[in-house]
């Protein structure tokens, strides 16, 4: 491509609103969690935002899931006190009254929870990871809890603003306790009432139940053999618009295809739209397995991207992907914050987990933690459009650099193996049921 093609199209991207217009247009949508009719309309967005980007072929492709439906849930303290906290029941919990006594275990580390009499008990956990340790993922806290015994699983935001946070407990399939999420206030009080001995009642009403979602799929640049896979989740939790996870992530993905088009690419690229990421990879795992993974030379995953000022590079234990990453930062003038160690919890997993080179594109809040995601505080007015773009121009260098790239090798099982070990990462993996069975 010459360098006044790349230009001209950067330029328009510096001033195009099609980004934020389907960023809008997704977070007006009501409910659009994987399976029910909220999530059906976004896929007819993202569907009409890659055909008017010059997305060619652009089709949906359903698969079955398993579909949670939330009715009531309740959260009440009955002694030392009487008292009722305000709680949202977490994906995949099971329908359930318990009562019993309350623990505290902290952030919900192995340490904490083999230190805590949690059988037959409700405990209550942090959304936060110590500072000094890699992410805890609470599906590995709910799964960890469940194997000690508790009757029941109360999730309590670190971030203030009566929030209580949600987020499925496990992959693709119902829990086997009550899981509810409370505020970081809530959560100050329950810590309190916990050392006093407290006895609570926790009481979920929900259904799960077999459903069907979709992924929506194209193409862009020539038609070679091998290709490059671009994806983005566009599905969220219902409490609040999914503004920042991931319509953002989609309106990226949609600027990049955008000036994808009118690139001379080294390769194809399809471009995917995938549903049920909150619910556990359910769309990449689907998208994953009708692609033949061995023309598949990278994926690149963006989930997190457009929310903050300063891109994210996830290069997940390859070399190559973090020196592609670095020459694009540089010859850019965009320094990008990278991270190399891997982790299995966004919609990359799928295609890392079978060797394919991996980046996601995140952003840097310089928060602990999820921030306002994952709660009704997840709203458009949060988004800046100007990192839509900025990072939808940067997804674009990297895709093309991708493309055209002639050295990128597999990923290793061994060496993924590894990199998951020297974090601490294998007994958690297995506690939250994503531990690779060819693994050992
Ligand atoms: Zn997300």
């Amino acid at each position: 491509m010459t360098e006044t093609d790349l230009d001209r199209a950067l330029g328009r991207a510096w001033r195009d609103d099609a980004p934020w217009a389907v960023l809008s247009r997704l977070a007006e949508l009501p409910n659009r969690l994987g399976g029910h009719e909220g999530e059906r309309r976004a896929a007819d967005v993202v569907a009409d935002a890659f055909a008017d980007a010059g997305v060619r072929g652009v089709t949906e492709q359903t698969f079955p899931m398993t579909r949670w439906t939330r009715a009531t849930a309740s959260l009440s303290v009955t002694d030392p006190v009487e008292r009722t906290f305000e709680t949202t029941a977490l994906p995949y919990s099971p329908a359930g009254a318990v009562t019993a006594d309350l623990v505290d275990v902290g952030y919900g580390t192995p340490e904490e929870i083999d230190a805590t009499d949690v059988d037959g008990n409700v405990v209550v956990a942090s959304t936060d990871t110590p500072p000094d340790r890699r992410f805890l993922h609470r599906m590995e806290k709910y799964g960890r809890a469940v194997d000690a015994g508790a009757a029941a699983f109360v999730f309590a935001n670190h971030v203030e603003g009566q929030l209580p946070p949600t987020g499925a407990l496990r992959f693709d399939a119902a829990g086997e306790i009550p899981g509810v999420g409370v505020s970081n206030e809530a959560g100050e009080w329950l810590r309190e009432y916990a050392e006093r001995g407290a006895t609570v009642s926790v009481a979920v009403d929900a259904a799960t139940e077999p459903g069907e979602s979709r992924n929506v799929t194209g193409v862009l640049g020539p038609d070679t053999g091998e290709e490059i896979v671009v994806l983005a989740h566009y599905d969220a939790h219902d409490v609040g618009e999914g503004a920042l996870d991931n319509a953002c992530g989609v309106a990226v993905l949609v600027g990049a295809a955008r000036v994808l088009a009118e690139l001379d690419l080294g390769r194809r690229v399809r471009v995917a739209g995938v549903g049920c990421e909150e619910l556990g990879l359910i769309g990449s795992e689907a998208l994953a397995d009708a692609l033949d993974l061995d023309s598949v030379r990278a994926v690149v995953n963006v989930d997190g991207a457009g929310r903050f000022r300063d891109l994210r590079a996830f290069t997940h234990a390859s070399d190559a992907v973090s020196d592609l990453v670095a020459r694009v930062a540089d010859e850019a003038g965009h320094p990008f914050v990278e991270k190399s160690d891997p982790h299995p919890f966004s919609d990359h997993w799928p295609f890392l987990r079978e060797g394919v080179p991996a980046l996601q594109l995140h952003s840097e809040s310089g928060e602990r933690g999820r921030g306002w995601t994952h709660t009704r505080a997840d709203t458009r007015d949060k988004v800046d459009r100007r990192n839509l773009r900025t990072h939808a121009m940067l997804a674009a260098l990297l895709v093309c650099e991708l493309a055209g790239a002639d050295d990128l090798p597999r990923v290793e099982a061994a060496s993924l193996r590894e990199a998951f070990r020297e974090q601490a990462y294998e007994s958690g993996m297995r506690a939250a049921g994503v531990w690779p069975d060819e693994w050992g």
